[in-house]
């Protein structure tokens, strides 16, 4: 970590770091904010840069979408054309789950986040209320796996309460290896010995039903290797 510049203080990471728990522990600890926001999400720095991570924010309203790269700075990658260089933050052209390294085989080697300094009992109280939001919405990463949200938030509308609204809210697959999360309609959980299969045919019945039923587009905000 670096000395304090002006009222922020610049963090630099390594791209294999977890963001969560670690690179949260580590400034939260030094009273640093702005990556505490994205606590519960399990990524890499890396990972992190590449899908531009996200989550709702703080309360009460928990309406806007808020973006890892609203604290990011720059970083350091090497290039797809074997070049190692420092980038500032608009060279990843960051959107919804988007970044340039989605168009580009660059590596991220590290990244300098930009943090705001804050008393530790505040940043763990917003800390607490995340992961409550998230433990009540979401299925514990340990007894059901998933791949988290699995459609791209529509803005004032979600994904999850479509689904919802379809009566598709806990539908299990035939196989009964795979579910449409109880609590969470934009969720699915392995129940146990899923495969891809399962999980694809689940998608593809929400988009078509939710399509037919109420005219939305689900768009996936996860991505598909291989053949179904
Ligand atoms: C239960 C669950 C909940 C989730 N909740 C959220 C959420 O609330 N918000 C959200 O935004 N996401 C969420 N996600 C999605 C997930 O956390 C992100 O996709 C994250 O980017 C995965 O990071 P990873 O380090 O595991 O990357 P990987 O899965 O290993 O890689 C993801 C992509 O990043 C690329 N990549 C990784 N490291 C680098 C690097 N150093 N340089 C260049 N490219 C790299 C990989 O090539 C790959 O294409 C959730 C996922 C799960 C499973």
């Amino acid at each position: 970590m670096n000395a304090r510049h002006g009222i922020h203080v610049r963090v630099r990471a390594g791209s294999g770091a977890k963001v969560y728990i670690d690179l949260i522990d580590a400034t939260v600890s030094r009273g640093l904010g702005g990556l505490h926001h994205y606590v519960g999400i399990p990524s890499t720095v890396g990972g992190a840069v590449w899908q531009n991570l996200h989550f709702l924010s703080p309360p009460p309203e928990r309406e806007r979408t808020m973006f890892i790269e609203e604290v990011v700075e720059g970083a350091t990658i090497l290039t797809e054309e074997g070049e190692v260089r420092e980038v500032g933050h608009d060279y990843f052209r960051f959107g919804y789950d988007y970044s340039i390294l989605h168009e580009r085989k660059d590596v991220v080697l590290d990244v300098t986040f930009r943090l705001d300094p804050a008393p530790e009992e505040e940043l763990r109280r917003v800390i607490r209320e995340n992961l409550q939001w998230r433990d009540d919405k979401h299925p514990d990463l340990w007894l059901y796996p998933s791949a988290g949200s699995i459609f791209q938030k529509l803005e004032g509308i979600g994904a999850g309460r479509l689904i919802d609204q379809c009566g598709l809210k806990g539908y299990i697959h035939p196989s009964g290896r795979a579910q449409i999360f109880h609590k969470h309609a934009n969720i699915i959980v392995n129940l146990g010995g899923a495969k891809a299969a399962d999980i694809r045919a689940i998608i593809e019945l929400a988009q078509e039903t939710v399509k037919r039923e109420l005219g939305y587009d689900l768009k996936p905000e996860i991505g598909f290797i291989g053949e179904f």
